[in-house]
């Protein structure tokens, strides 16, 4: 059984007022519920107060990139040890917009995972195709590009997957369940070609791409996703906490 996981993506938002305001109006939201996982990735800024805020509860708390060496002369970057140091369970690897802006690509992925691992930090890895990749019908070969690249030489302790077609990232364009469920299933059908059936059938992958309250509970029900990575509705407690509580939608 994968117990899933709904983490919140809140990107370049949220001073550390806006944080602590958050926290304390969704706890109390969720506070109930021990079967899925809560993650939260505020921006690196609201970190330490997040932690602070969400000791002894069951939300943990996720950044939203690293840096792939430890320490050293890297003038703005933040290490695997460092995330360490501020209690976060996680760190989102890969996103689409880390590709898209600031020139990630598969290499540059398949280190910063390796050195989240090192550091002991789980791992939300996204993967995903965009609308011309899709349009050409090559969705399948770039997810297994990405999946292969990314994890190249990499064990699978601590990944969890995250596909993320970028065409629904921020647009309101969901991928319908049926799609979702198409690309992981083979991503699931990857994994278990590249670690074995063992580790595919416990490894979770989340969707990511405009869910919201009223199309989370039908994602949900595709047997092979087992949560969301959520951007834009995660932002405000009482819509997220919705989409934590998708079995009650
Ligand atoms: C994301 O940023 O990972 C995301 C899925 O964003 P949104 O939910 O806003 O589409």
């Amino acid at each position: 059984m994968r117990t899933p996981l709904i983490a919140a993506n809140w990107k370049m938002h949220k001073t550390t007022a806006q944080t602590r305001e958050f926290i304390m109006e969704f706890l109390p939201l969720v506070k109930d519920l021990s079967d899925v996982e809560i993650v939260i990735a505020p921006p690196f800024t609201s970190l330490a107060v997040a932690a602070k805020f969400l000791k002894g509860s069951n939300v943990k708390l996720a950044a939203q990139d690293l840096f792939w060496e430890d320490e050293g002369a890297y003038t703005g970057e933040i290490s695997g040890p460092m995330l360490k140091d501020v209690e976060c369970s996680y760190v989102i690897v890969g996103h689409s917009e880390r590709r898209q802006y600031f020139a990630e690509t598969d290499e540059t992925v398949n280190r910063k995972i390796g050195a989240a691992q090192r550091s002991g930090l789980g791992v939300i890895f996204c993967i995903g195709e965009t609308l011309q990749e899709r349009e050409d019908g090559r969705t399948l070969d770039v997810l297994k590009r990405q999946l292969t690249e990314g994890l190249r030489d990499l064990s699978p302790d601590g990944i969890v997957i995250a596909y993320e077609p970028v065409w629904a990232i921020g647009t309101g364009r969901t991928a319908t369940p049926e799609q979702a469920q198409e690309a992981h299933s083979f991503i699931r059908q990857q994994i278990s070609e590249m670690y074995g059936q063992g580790v595919a059938e416990g490894m979770r992958i989340l969707y990511g791409g405009s869910v919201k309250p009223d199309n989370i509970s039908a994602l949900m029900r595709m047997p092979d996703l087992d949560g969301a990575l959520v951007g834009g509705a995660s932002l405000k407690p009482d819509s997220f906490a919705k989409i934590v509580r998708y079995r009650e939608v």
